[in-house]
């Protein structure tokens, strides 16, 4: 069966009558994960993650269209791992934007970035380009999707190829997780107070905290919860590109088109 929702699947026959309302793209990124888990976790999941979404919101619409993910990812803070591949931010931009402006050329007026990979960082690009052209951007990053139930399905705190990474990669591709070699994940934590609350930031190099660039324990990771846990992100993103598809545009769009009092 042909995937209309699938770029790279569909054909010029079934694209010639329709403009995609909205187009997702997803992007990842290829680093090691611990030593158990594939060093195209990023992208293997993403593009999950998009085709599932896109083809919920296909079968309500017909008006979205997913777009094969970019493999690579802004990793220089990794590259001390073997086969650790880094693309800059701006390499990844411009690439972006060239689709970003095909996208536009053939009608498209939404655009979904749904990012796999936390060293990506499209808010720039974003602003950008909604200040030079007539378009929408938005990025997700999949896994803050369901943070708000994160205790509910997960016992240690997220990082990365923690517990819940694990956990989705057991529930996609167990054949590809090696459990036995995973590392314990104890991390050299930051040596000053306003690092470890957080409200001073700063870009971690991998090699730094252990020697298996990972920050979070992956040994309760189960493929069950990994399961319920995509679930879960894949209804709110699915349900997101479906009002997206469903919405017109105005002026006001993507903003209510009347004033209310909120607390946002
Ligand atoms: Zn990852």
């Amino acid at each position: 069966m042909i995937k209309d929702w699938d770029l790279t699947q569909t054909n010029l026959n079934r694209l010639s009558n329709r403009i995609p309302e909205v187009a997702v793209l997803p992007t990842g990124a290829i680093e090691p994960h611990n030593r158990h888990l594939p060093e195209g976790q990023d992208m293997l999941h993403v593009s999950y993650i998009t085709e599932q979404c896109c083809k919920i919101a296909w079968e309500k619409t017909q008006k979205v269209i997913g777009l094969p993910a970019i493999p690579y990812g802004v990793d220089c803070n990794l590259m001390d791992f073997p086969m650790a591949i880094h693309v800059s931010q701006h390499t990844l931009d411009a690439m972006i934007k060239d689709i970003i402006i095909s996208l536009y050329k053939h009608g498209t007026r939404k655009i979904v970035i749904i990012n796999g990979h936390g060293g990506n960082d499209f808010t720039p690009l974003l602003r950008q380009t909604q200040c030079d052209m007539d378009i929408h951007l938005f990025q997700c990053d999949w896994w803050k999707v369901g943070l708000d139930q994160y205790d509910n399905f997960f016992e240690n705190s997220d990082d990365h190829a923690g517990e819940m990474e694990t956990s989705v990669a057991l529930a996609l591709f167990p054949e590809l997780v090696e459990m036995q070699y995973a590392a314990d994940s104890t991390v050299r934590p930051f040596r000053f107070e306003a690092l470890r609350k957080n409200w001073v930031r700063t870009s971690r190099r991998f090699v730094k905290l252990n020697d298996h660039c990972a920050s979070s324990d992956p040994s309760k990771a189960s493929a069950k919860k990994g399961k319920e846990y995509l679930d879960l992100v894949i209804n709110r993103i699915s349900n997101f590109l479906i009002e997206l598809a469903q919405t017109p545009l105005d002026e006001f769009f993507p903003h209510e088109p009347d004033h209310k009092k909120t607390d946002q």
